[in-house]
């Protein structure tokens, strides 16, 4: 019935129960989650993890994160490549620029940043896979790197933080956003503003697990200190209150946004997609 179109599952906070986690979010109508990528180190284990479950299915995106800027090489772009011929995974991501975080908008880190990005982004077009986005304070220099590329193979622009103008520029270019736990804060009022702006045409759902736990499940115990995929029926519900539709009417029309945006030909075993009309 849903799709977590940005989780990283393979982290260790879920090495310790791991398949009991994908049990619950295929329990809850979970069927596919994209699992992110953000270091070349943590690949190989990111591909493993997603080839260990079967349900919900596992999605590889493959990609260098620029909050670990520091941390990249060349070399990780070539392997990134070498990956991308095998056809290892689905998307590029997460990929981005970030001028939020002190240490890395300094003009050395934030000129790397944009190399990075700027790299990326032609494998993605080169091997025509969509982008994942990770843009935080830097939307005029992601849109400026964007057009030069002459990017057109889409995606998401994950944890969608920015205005309403630049929303609808996204979805000029193509783009998704990514709608996660925030939605279901009451003070995230720019977030409810956009997402009321936006035609649920341009809205995918994430949970971005295990990071921003949503309100109902934080600091319930200490269970619930990490957030988890099996959440997402949660910001499902929060974005269906928002555009006033039921779940049984959001879930066909997210699982079609989400294939689109992740360029997937992924069939529901609980979604109708037959029972809705565009
Ligand atoms: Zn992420």
């Amino acid at each position: 019935m849903w799709i977590d179109t940005h989780c990283h599952f393979d982290v260790s906070e879920f090495d310790l129960d791991r398949q009991q986690v994908a049990a619950q979010a295929s329990a809850v109508g979970v069927e596919a989650i994209a699992v992110i990528g953000y270091l070349a180190q943590h690949w190989p284990n990111l591909l493993a993890v997603c080839a260990s479950i079967d349900a919900p299915k596992l999605l590889p995106v493959l990609g260098l994160h620029p909050c670990y800027i520091a941390e990249h090489q060349s070399e990780h772009l070539q392997q990134l490549e070498q990956y991308l011929q095998q056809s290892a995974c689905i998307a590029v991501g997460e990929i981005g620029l970030d001028t939020y975080v002190a240490e890395i908008k300094g003009q050395a880190l934030y000129q790397k940043q944009q190399d990075f990005f700027s790299a990326q982004l032609q494998l993605a077009k080169h091997y025509q896979k969509p982008a994942i986005l990770h843009v935080r304070k830097a939307h005029a220099d992601v849109f400026r790197l964007l057009r030069a590329q002459k990017f057109s193979q889409g995606g998401i622009v994950h944890a969608f933080s920015g205005g309403i103008e630049e929303a609808k520029m996204y979805a000029k270019l193509g783009f998704k956003l990514g709608i996660g736990g925030s939605l279901t804060y009451p003070q995230a009022k720019r977030l409810h503003n956009v997402v009321a702006a936006m035609p649920i045409e341009s809205l995918v759902i994430e949970t971005d697990a295990p990071d921003m736990i949503p309100q109902p499940f934080r600091n319930l115990d200490a269970h619930h200190t990490r957030n988890s995929p099996a959440y997402l029926p949660c910001i499902a519900q929060a974005l269906a209150d928002s555009k006033q539709l039921s779940l049984a009417e959001l879930a066909p029309i997210l699982w079609q946004n989400s294939c689109q945006a992740l360029h997937l030909s992924l069939k529901s075993e609980r979604v109708n997609l037959a029972s809705h009309l565009l």
